[in-house]
């Protein structure tokens, strides 16, 4: 029988090869710099409200068609990326592949929203904490580690902005995919709770937060979760997600 060839244990923690495209790289990143570089970044002009990407010349402030009208527990919500199936099938492998270690280029990726963005560029003068929108202890407990806590912990690598775990979900929701906005806000009610030590009069609430999801779909579970938070004395919430769904 042929001798195994010994495998490097941070190898295999991390293949040493880009998860798009299969090239050879230095160790500790997961996409070559072409990869990264085609990413669908958003840059202006995007919709003040929802960070929606439109394409052509639009002078100054805008709201886009979908968020006219509506408001919204968040003060703004900013997606570092479009949706492309290369930033897709990254997210679907950091969450149902378990490959962990996709969230620390997830998260660098998702930076590029500092700045692009001089309303997050304030919240990281100011050091707004990182709020990760929580997962049911149970969905955690099967899936092992939180997507969007990972993602959190990667965006404070670079920023050094500290991350809060201040929320947790108190009810398993039905999946959103399938589910309308009013649907989706229906299903949320009452989801998301803040945690204990936050919920104590003698702990300020930070003035603001930035709220870190993987994608940004219709806003109603963040928007569930800035509800929770602003009631327990948060100032401002910001969102930043990694991918407009
Ligand atoms: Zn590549
Ligand atoms: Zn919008």
């Amino acid at each position: 029988m042929a001798e195994m060839p010994a495998i490097d244990f941070l190898d295999w923690v991390y293949p040493p090869i880009c998860a798009l495209c299969g090239c050879g790289l230095s160790q500790g990143k997961a996409l070559c710099e072409s990869c990264s570089g085609d990413m669908p970044r958003i840059a202006v002009p995007f919709c003040d409200v929802c960070g929606e990407h439109f394409l052509g010349q639009i002078d100054g402030a805008f709201e886009c068609p979908n968020c006219n009208g509506l408001s919204f527990h968040f003060e703004f919500a900013r997606a570092a990326m479009d949706r492309s199936d290369g930033i897709s099938e990254l997210i679907h492998r950091l969450k149902y592949g378990r490959e962990i270690h996709l969230a620390g280029d997830l998260g660098r990726l998702a930076c590029g929203a500092f700045s692009s963005d001089r309303r997050l560029g304030v919240a990281l003068e100011e050091r707004w904490p990182l709020v990760p929108v929580p997962l049911h202890r149970l969905r955690q407990m099967d899936r092992q580690f939180n997507q969007a806590e990972e993602i959190s912990r990667a965006i404070a690598l670079e920023t050094s902005l500290p991350v809060l775990s201040m929320l947790k979900r108190v009810r398993r929701t039905e999946t959103q995919t399938r589910l309308s906005r009013r649907q989706r806000l229906e299903n949320l009610k009452g989801a998301f709770a803040i945690r204990k030590r936050w919920g104590m009069k003698k702990t300020v609430a930070p003035r603001g937060v930035i709220l870190v999801d993987d994608v940004f779909t219709t806003g109603s579970t963040v928007n569930e979760c800035a509800k929770v938070l602003r009631k327990a004395g948060v100032g401002r919430v910001a969102v930043l997600t990694v991918m407009r769904g």
